[in-house]
C-alpha cells in the first residue's frame, strides 16, 4: 500500500523520562494524528492478513490502542495481555524479570486455546522481556504464537531477537 505518512516523525522522544539518562518514545503524538494512527494499524493488519490470524492480544497499556485497531482490522477479537490483579475472570499468569525486581502479566484462562492463531502487538520492543513474557503466557493454552507486531523497535538492544528465537516473526514499523 501506499505510505501516505512518515509514522517517526510523528513520535517525540522525551528526555529523562521516567528517569534520567532515558529517553522515552512517546506515542501520543502518534496516535493523535488520525492519518498517522490509521496507518499504524492498517500496516500492522497488512502484513498479517494472510497468516489466519483468529486473535489479536495487546500488552497493557499502549499495546491495547493499537491493538484494538489491528484486531478491528482484521476482523478478529482481542485478548488484553493485562498487568497482575485487573482481569476479574479466572486467570493465568507470567512472571518476567525487570530491570530491578520482577512484574506478572495476566490473560483471563479461557481468553484463548488451541485453536487459535494469536497475533501480539505492542506500541515498542526494548529488552523483548515482556514481548517474551506475553509469548509464553499465551502459549500455555495450547495457542499458536508464530507472529508479533510492533510500532517502534529499538533495535540496539536486540529484543527483537529474542522473539524470533521463539519461532515467532518480528514486525516493527519503526526501527
Ligand atoms: P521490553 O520488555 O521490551 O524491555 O520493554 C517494552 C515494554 O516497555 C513495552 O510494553 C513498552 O510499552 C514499554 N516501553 C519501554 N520503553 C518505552 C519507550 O521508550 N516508549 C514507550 N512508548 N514504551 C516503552
Amino acid at each position: 500500500g501506499v505510505m501516505a505518512v512518515d509514522l517517526k516523525s510523528l513520535v517525540r522522544s522525551i528526555p529523562d523520562y521516567p528517569k534520567p539518562g532515558i529517553i522515552f518514545r512517546d506515542i501520543t503524538s502518534l496516535i493523535e494524528d488520525s492519518a498517522g494512527f490509521r496507518q499504524a494499524c492498517q500496516q500492522l493488519a497488512d502484513s498479517h492478513s494472510s497468516k489466519g490470524i483468529t486473535k489479536v492480544a495487546g500488552i497493557e497499556a499502549r499495546g491495547f490502542i493499537f491493538g484494538a485497531g489491528v484486531a478491528i482490522a482484521l476482523g478478529v477479537g482481542f485478548v488484553p495481555v493485562r498487568k497482575a490483579g485487573k482481569l476479574p475472570g479466572e486467570t493465568i499468569g507470567q512472571n518476567y524479570a525487570l530491570e530491578y525486581g520482577v512484574d506478572t502479566i495476566e490473560i483471563h484462562a479461557n481468553a484463548v486455546n488451541g485453536d487459535d492463531n494469536v497475533l501480539l502487538i505492542d506500541d515498542l520492543i526494548a529488552t523483548g522481556g515482556t514481548a517474551v513474557a506475553a509469548i509464553s503466557l499465551l502459549r500455555r493454552t495450547g495457542a499458536t504464537v508464530s507472529h508479533a507486531g510492533f510500532v517502534i523497535d529499538l533495535p540496539d538492544i536486540n529484543g527483537a531477537e529474542k522473539v524470533r528465537a521463539l519461532g515467532v516473526s518480528v514486525e516493527a514499523l519503526i526501527a
